[in-house]
């Protein structure tokens, strides 16, 4: 047989080998979601999780890939065929197939509890392994206003809106959006211009009006709005949190025109726009006074929450494709996945993944304690809630970061062909993995942000115990690697203090001090994981080699006998 067939059989013979089922092929998806939302509980949502790994590979894929390949990107329509204004958003029809699966799944209809919440994870996780895919912003964001308007939001808004938040059928959903960012800056909020009048003549509602630079979403049915009454403080303080129909009648606009449609890096698929408000009616979601709190607690929170899990999604996909081609590419008569260059890559690739799987759904669990606690949990200093808010930003941060590195690693792996759009998604994931790393708060605002909370309400004091409960519940096991992950949480607690305590130039030094401290959570969750896993998932060697990467001071893979046996150990498990 030539070589040239021979090639093109091995790359047959790896499309043929890709997972028809994302659910069944991540077995240590469920391990984690038993350990941490109980046995019993993944055995209710078991049969859902898979008919939706079954439809993200089946129907979703396809769909979303034939939107890359061909360019589909979401056309603005100002003006319907006789001149009226309509601002509607067209599609090319895989993007409405990939949302009927998508919404069908039921991950919008999950309750704002722990039911929901390891649900909502395990689908969306489930979804993310396409990427962005131009419904993974929607399904945020609509999971964001539904928990705003459920607990937050007035009998009357309950009434108008949750049935449809909630709606599985895609058709029949209303879709949400939220707009904070305008075009003088996205971190700093506070700077918002849009203004919010009372609507003369129609009690409770408001007028907005103003101009917002990111509206992601643009063809949502609901936007979520921020914007300052007149006479309200300067700042954050004196935001209020509307929601904004996108029509009133159901026909003409609701006070908006969309300027244009960007043209992004990643998420191609979404419609972003740049939106001028004149005089929308709009109806705030909780007090007008306490807005911002609402845009952080109901829609930020959830939204940097989600934004760990899609990253995640896209690592887990990275790394099957890799390591599948690996297994199936042959380059100087050797399979390219025996090199073992090859080999250590994509152990670090799979140890990256599993750690930010372990971090996001201990994020998840504490989430969901803290919602079966009540709305007012946080305000009450509830279990875990302290370790939440710390979590929710710095797990954003690092887990973006990560999924970048780990979509870059995978297309090394694939070589040129790893560049190639239309041979694997790895591009699209690796553009999409850029986005998810600005967007819901940049790198250096959530440090700051967590930098802030540390010092204001003493977080710290929480989480460093916390970390070291979560090690101590890894038990003897976690033998050294336990050791080291406690000695860099010892270390590194005078300095992290030090900063706290120093002017703006120390929280420079807080972001390298962060990255190591969320290091050492993720490792202590994979330690916990690992304690009560079999040996052979692998996972007590991916959680090895992960201690020794980012935990121990000067490590060298070259002067450690165990580093080769992690890496073979690692990869064992989970084959994918
Ligand atoms: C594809 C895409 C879609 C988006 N969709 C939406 C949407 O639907 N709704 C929405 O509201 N927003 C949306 N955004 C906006 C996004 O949230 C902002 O881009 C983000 O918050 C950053 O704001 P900015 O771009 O204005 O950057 P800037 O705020 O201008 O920041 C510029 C740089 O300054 C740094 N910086 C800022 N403040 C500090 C500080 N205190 N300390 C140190 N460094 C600092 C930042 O880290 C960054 O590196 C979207 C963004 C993208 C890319």
């Amino acid at each position: 047989m030539p070589d040239s067939q021979r090639g093109r059989d091995d790359l047959a013979r790896w499309w043929a080998s890709r997972p028809t089922n994302y659910y069944d092929a991540t077995p240590n998806l469920a391990r984690v979601l038993a350990l941490r939302a109980g046995a019993e509980r993944l055995r209710t949502m078991e049969p859902r999780l898979r008919d939706f790994g079954h439809a993200v590979a089946a129907v979703i894929e396809p769909a979303v890939a034939t939107l890359e390949r061909h360019r589909e990107q979401p056309a603005h329509v100002a003006y319907d065929a006789i001149g009226r204004p309509i601002e509607a958003v067209e599609f090319h029809p895989a993007y409405r197939r990939a949302g009927q699966a998508v919404w069908a799944s039921g991950m919008l209809a999950a309750p704002h509890d722990s039911r929901g919440a390891f649900e909502l994870v395990g689908l969306f996780y489930l979804l993310s392994h396409v990427g962005e895919g131009g419904h993974a912003c929607p399904v945020v964001c609509t999971a964001g206003l539904s928990r705003a308007v459920e607990r937050r939001g007035s009998a009357d808004l309950q009434a108008l809106f949750m049935p449809r938040l909630r709606e599985r059928d895609y058709d029949n959903c209303y879709r949400g959006s939220q707009f904070l960012t305008e075009v003088q800056g996205g971190s700093d909020v506070g700077a918002n211009t849009a203004r919010a009048v009372p609507a003369a003549g129609q009690l409770g509602a408001w007028r907005i009006s103003g101009e917002k630079w990111f509206c992601s979403v643009a063809d949502a049915d609901l936007f979520a709005v921020t914007a300052r009454p007149d006479g309200a403080p300067a700042g954050t303080r004196g935001l209020g949190c509307f929601l904004v129909p996108r029509s009133v009648d159901g026909v003409t606009p609701n006070g908006y025109r969309i300027r244009r449609l960007k043209d992004k890096l990643g998420t191609r698929v979404l419609a972003s726009a740049e939106v001028d408000f004149d005089g929308a009616l709009a109806w705030p979601i909780g007090p007008v006074d306490d807005g911002f709190r609402v845009a952080v607690e109901e829609l930020l929170n959830t939204s940097r929450w989600l934004n760990a899990v899609g990253s995640t999604g896209i690592m887990r996909r990275a790394y099957l494709e890799a390591s599948s081609f690996a297994r199936h590419r042959s380059a100087f008569g050797r399979v390219v996945g025996s090199f073992p260059i090859v080999r250590e890559h994509l152990a670090v690739m799979k140890a990256e993944e599993q750690a930010a799987l372990a971090s996001t759904v201990v994020v998840t669990a504490l989430r969901a304690g803290l919602d079966d606690a009540g709305a007012d949990a946080e305000r009450a200093g509830a279990d875990g809630a302290a370790v939440f808010r710390f979590l929710v930003n710095a797990n954003k941060y690092l887990t973006s970061i990560s999924a970048t590195d780990v979509a870059r690693r995978g297309i090394e792996v694939l070589g040129g062909n790893g560049t190639i759009e239309d041979f694997s998604p790895l591009p699209r994931l690796y553009r999409d993995a850029m986005v998810f790393e600005s967007w819901e708060g940049t790198h250096n605002v959530l440090c700051a942000q967590v930098h802030r909370d540390c010092v204001r309400l003493g977080l710290l004091d929480e989480v460093l115990p916390w970390i070291r409960a979560e090690l101590s519940s890894a038990g003897e096991g976690a033998g050294a690697d336990g050791r080291t992950v406690a000695a860099a949480v010892e270390a590194l607690e005078p300095r992290l203090r030090r900063s706290l305590a120093d002017g703006e130039h120390a929280a420079a030094h807080f972001r390298r001090q962060l990255d190591r401290l969320m290091r050492a959570v993720q490792a202590a969750c994979l330690l916990a994981e690992a304690a009560v896993e079999a040996a052979d998932t692998g996972k007590a060697a991916a959680a090895s080699l992960f201690v020794r990467r980012h935990l121990v001071p000067g490590h060298d893979p070259e002067d450690d006998a165990d580093w080769r046996r992690l890496v073979d150990e690692a990869l064992a498990g989970d084959a994918g």
